[in-house]
């Protein structure tokens, strides 16, 4: 009833054997916060900052994006969020970036490739965000689109020479895992980094081969698929060997099996549209860890994602 569910928004996702796993939400404006925060979200998981740039005729100055981070973290008062650099390619259209028209605009300058070919971007946002650091908690910064070792290491020193400049104090730097290249080799860069953050809607564009908006092939962007799974263990237990915090923040986290699986493959965090975080907790609280673990172990195994629906349906 509505009590109940009022009071499932205060409680963790514990579940019956007393395993917890974070919650936290996906945001793409600030004045999803207080909505995040009411649904039960413990956390802001993934903040998009490209609310910033879209629909607008110039860049958005240092101060205007200071303003806007400071309000989040005021807003949040302490509670952690991770905001990601700017995320955009060829395919969104911000005309006064006079981006290059490309064919393949996924496979294109996008994200950190756009902040690393286009410095004056990256610069202002990160003094944005540290001068925001330097006025309140909770911050930590994460970087999209990373494929290989050499951009973590350049943004790492491009961002901790920006840090000293300002005389801020340190902000974790993450990285998304989105790219099966990074996935694959996250035991060897774990080491770089502070923390990763899964994103399974590009983690499954990028392993199936299949545009995320297309008409037709959309729906069979799948990430049950195994293969997915798959990499999603290689970077849980990267993480979990090198001490890093590895959370999930694409489309699976937000499905109640989907947050189960990550779970019993030892995610720490799983961050989500906020309404979906109910379904998700409710889910948890009402099972076993032991299972989850099962579940997810047993899918890795699986020959495809047909096969982990039907263990889930068993799972059920
Ligand atoms: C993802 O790719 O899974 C993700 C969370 O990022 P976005 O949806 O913004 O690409
Ligand atoms: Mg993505």
């Amino acid at each position: 009833d509505k009590l109940e569910a009022n009071e499932l928004l205060k409680l963790p996702a514990t579940t019956q054997d007393n395993h917890t796993i974070e919650i936290a939400a996906n945001i793409n404006d600030p004045s999803a916060i207080t909505r995040a925060l009411a649904m039960g979200a413990e956390s802001i998981g993934l903040m998009r900052t490209e609310f910033l740039f879209l629909e607008r005729t110039s860049l958005p100055t240092e101060e205007e994006q200071l303003n806007s981070y400071l309000s989040m973290l005021e807003k949040l008062n302490g509670l952690p969020i991770i905001i990601r650099t700017l995320d955009i390619g060829g395919d969104k259209k911000v005309n006064y970036l006079n981006l290059e028209i490309e064919k393949n605009p996924f496979l294109g300058v996008r994200g950190s490739r756009l902040l690393i070919k286009r410095k004056e971007l990256l610069n202002t946002q990160l003094k944005a965000l540290y001068n925001a650091a330097k006025k309140t908690d909770g911050l930590s910064i994460m970087f999209p689109m990373i494929t290989t070792k050499e951009e973590i290491l350049f943004l790492k020193e491009y961002s901790e020479n920006i840090r000293k400049e300002l005389d801020a104090p340190y902000v974790p730097l993450g990285i998304m895992v989105e790219v099966p290249s990074i996935a694959l080799i996250a035991d060897k860069i774990a080491k770089y980094v502070d923390f990763f953050s899964i994103g399974t809607n590009d983690l499954t564009q990028y392993t199936l081969a299949i545009d995320r908006e297309h008409p037709l092939l959309s729906a069979q962007a799948d990430s049950y698929h195994p293969a997915i799974l798959q990499l999603i263990h290689l970077t849980v237990t990267a993480a979990k060997k090198h001490n890093k915090w590895v959370g999930v923040c694409g489309g699976l986290a937000g499905e109640p099996l989907g947050a189960a699986l990550l779970m019993g493959l030892g995610v720490d965090e799983v961050s989500m549209n906020p309404n979906e975080i109910n379904a998700v907790k409710s889910f948890i609280r009402r099972n076993n860890f032991y299972k989850f673990s099962t579940l997810a172990h047993q899918a890795l195994n699986c020959e495809s994602a047909e096969e982990v629906r039907a263990l889930e349906k068993e799972f059920l």
